[in-house]
């Protein structure tokens, strides 16, 4: 299988070129991929249906962290996608990352997390990261299949970041952190973490000069991972809590300076929502494909169930959601590649996928009937595995807030 940095050099197109679906623009919008784009399609739906989908039922059943799966997408290229040049990445586009992480989410989006996740704890580092930074850290990922993590949520505050407790106090060159992070995907796995911690202990402080962001080893002293949650669904990635004592951070592990880190923390989101809402749409791809094919084999009545007008129309309603979900994390994740703000269209993206992954996946368990509501096929784990989506990076209520605040805004500046 050609690796994804060998079609990257074959076309061998500038990385000051990002947007790669304009390459066959002929007139106003141009909806067609480019030849390279089809190549990284191919390279992760080959990878995703021959190597994660055999497995996904065993990872899903003992909650396994696949290890080995994640050194595949490695060694193939299919992940770290967006660590810049200097640092020996491909500094690939969102689109195409979105593209990727769509074809994997078919298959697992356990998986497809595990193998993707560590772009989270990246996306600090590229965004707000000075070079040497980004060389040490990002640099490493590339150099061995080792992930990152990023640590924001505590037990007493998610969606309230500003309700965050974790401190960390500045002693010489150093801070000391302490502090519990909960919720953390790659928790256990992670060679480092980004840490959002307070640095100012003023409760008064408002948030976008109160919190620092920290790069963190997980070799440092006082860093201690908890056990390995047992969740719902999206079960083979490893989500833990991680307890932070008396952790001294050198200050060059500083992201920006101090006072940055909420504006870091928040601005990762614009890079990753779009992926997120990718990873919803190969859910409801999925639950389509499963309920296309079963309703074409199951008869009742003396004839296939697709022949059941109410039954095919539910085909229908899938299809719109997931042709207009689609088109929602492209236009988000083409803005930012182009240099606009995207945090609007990145939070549509998001609230409006995670709920066509939900509502496909049930539409699907309902076509399947009875079988549907059993472990021995599919669709019951993409009904599972869809319920996350609408709440990590930011709950489905979150994104709303973001939404109405961007839109009355508008409307009061207009
Ligand atoms: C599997 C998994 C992986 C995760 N991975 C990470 C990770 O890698 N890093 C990380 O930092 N975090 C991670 N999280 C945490 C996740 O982002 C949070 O769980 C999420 O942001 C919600 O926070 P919470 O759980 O504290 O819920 P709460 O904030 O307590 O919310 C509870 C409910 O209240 C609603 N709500 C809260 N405030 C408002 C409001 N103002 N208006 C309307 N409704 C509101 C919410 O929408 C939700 O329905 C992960 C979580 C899970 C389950």
């Amino acid at each position: 299988m050609a690796t994804f940095r060998q079609i990257y050099k074959v076309i061998n197109y500038s990385s000051s070129v990002r947007t790669l679906s304009t390459s066959t623009v002929r007139t106003g919008y141009n909806f067609e991929l480019s030849d390279t784009q089809l190549e990284f399609q191919q390279l992760a739906r080959k990878f995703a249906r021959e190597e994660i989908a055999p497995v996904a039922a065993h990872y899903d059943k003992n909650g396994e962290y696949p290890i080995e799966l994640v050194k595949r997408a490695w060694s193939l290229g299919l992940s770290n996608l967006h660590i810049p040049e200097h640092c020996g990445g491909v500094n690939e586009t969102v689109f195409n990352g979105c593209l990727i992480t769509e074809e994997l989410a078919w298959a697992c989006t356990g998986i497809t997390l595990a193998v993707g996740s560590s772009e989270l704890g990246q996306a600090p580092v590229i965004i707000a990261g000075n070079k040497e930074q980004q060389k040490k850290y990002l640099g490493r990922l590339i150099e061995e299949p080792l992930v990152a993590a990023y640590c924001t949520t505590e037990p007493g505050a998610g969606s309230d970041v500003n309700g965050i407790k974790t401190k960390a106090e500045k002693k010489g060159d150093e801070y000391i952190l302490n502090g519990q992070k909960m919720w953390i995907t790659n928790g256990g796995v992670a060679n480092w973490y980004f840490v959002l911690a307070r640095t100012n202990p003023d409760p008064k402080a408002p948030a976008n000069k109160a919190f620092t962001g920290f790069i963190v080893e997980r070799d440092f002293s006082g860093v201690q991972p908890g056990r390995k949650e047992e969740m719902m669904g999206q079960r083979a990635s490893d989500t833990r809590g991680v307890t932070f004592e008396d952790v001294r951070i050198p200050k060059e592990n500083v992201l920006l300076g101090e006072g940055q880190g909420f504006k870091i923390a928040m601005g990762c989101f614009d890079l990753t929502r779009p992926s997120v809402a990718a990873n919803a749409v190969g859910i409801a791809q999925r639950a389509l494909d499963e309920a296309t094919k079963y309703s074409l084999e199951r008869k009742t009545f003396g004839t296939v169930i697709s022949n059941h007008q109410a039954v095919a129309f539910m085909l229908a309603d899938m299809a719109v959601g997931v042709e207009t979900a689609r088109l929602a994390w492209m236009k988000s994740a083409w803005e930012v590649d182009n240099g606009k703000r995207n945090t609007y269209l990145a939070s549509i993206a998001k609230c409006y996928g995670s709920e066509i992954a939900n509502k496909c996946a049930a539409d699907a368990v309902q076509v399947f009937g009875g079988a549907g509501f059993n472990k021995e096929y599919p669709v019951e784990k993409l009904m599972r595995d869809a319920k996350i989506t609408q709440i990590y990076e930011g709950t489905t209520q979150i994104q709303k807030l973001v939404i109405s605040r961007i839109l009355l805004d508008k409307a009061k500046n207009a």
